[in-house]
């Protein structure tokens, strides 16, 4: 059997440090929360490269060097109330569950959502609730959130999501800046966003609505996109 354990070694090494990523604390959980447990049993070997990987239903883990990047410029200490946008496998919701209090996980696929909810409870994690719901519209229940994190590209800032961050809390989002992915990071500051740009960067897009699909549609392509708009979000939605 292969040692996954040295694999997510030389995973950190040579595709996170090397690449300039310092924070120990992300280091250390991605040396230690095993990724090969979050892509199909068919692509276990291929689970430390450096590229992303499709998780079923036109989805993908994003690679380890945009988990590690996203995750470091959220600044997580260990206390914060953490909102992600974008499920998938499950994977970098694992990485913030270790490094934050508790982190709340929306995906608008509901199988993906149930698959990464047994991921998650089999490998013990008890600080990650993993929600079918579309996210933009952010989950108001649960506001506010020191720190939030979209892994699919928006068209432009989600207005709700900026007004569920605390004061002071970073949003971490991919938006398309014309034919380009732009990975931003806003934070709150009372009134006022600041805004700082990171890095060119590819991420599924981030859609409207629950996804309808089930279990036997895994396969090409997600439900028709949208514009991403948040206009139709209300107040305290029941979540499945
Ligand atoms: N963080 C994931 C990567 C997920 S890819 C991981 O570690 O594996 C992005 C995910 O965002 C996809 O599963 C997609 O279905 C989901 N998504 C897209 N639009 C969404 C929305 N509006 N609300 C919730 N999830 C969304």
């Amino acid at each position: 059997m292969k040692d996954f354990a040295v694999a997510r070694r030389r995973m950190v090494r040579e595709q996170l440090q090397a690449a300039g990523l310092d924070d120990s604390r992300v280091l250390k959980a991605m040396a230690e929360v095993p990724r090969h447990l979050f892509v199909p049993r068919a692509l276990h070997h291929r689970a430390h490269q450096p590229s992303a990987l499709p998780i079923g239903f036109g989805q993908t883990i994003s690679k380890p060097f945009t988990v590690g990047l996203m995750t470091s410029l959220l600044e997580l200490q260990g206390h914060e109330h953490v909102l992600e946008v974008g499920t998938g496998s499950g994977y970098q919701g694992a990485i913030l569950a270790r490094l934050a209090g508790d982190v709340v996980s929306v995906e608008r696929i509901a199988p993906l959502a149930d698959r990464a909810r047994t991921t998650l409870e089999e490998l013990g994690y008890d600080n990650i609730r993993v929600h079918a719901h579309d996210g933009t519209c952010g989950l108001a229940d649960d506001a506010p959130f020191d720190a939030i994190m979209v892994t699919a590209c928006a068209p432009h800032l989600p207005p709700h999501l900026v007004s569920q961050l605390s004061d002071g809390g970073y949003l971490m989002i991919p938006v398309n800046k014309g034919r380009e992915q732009i990975l931003y990071r806003y934070q709150r500051q009372g009134v006022e966003v600041i805004i700082e740009q990171s890095v060119s960067c590819r991420f599924v897009p981030l859609l409207d609505g629950v996804s309808t699909e089930s279990i036997d549609d895994i396969g090409p392509a997600v439900a028709a996109g949208s514009d991403g708009s948040a206009g139709e979000c209300s107040e305290g939605e029941q979540l499945a």
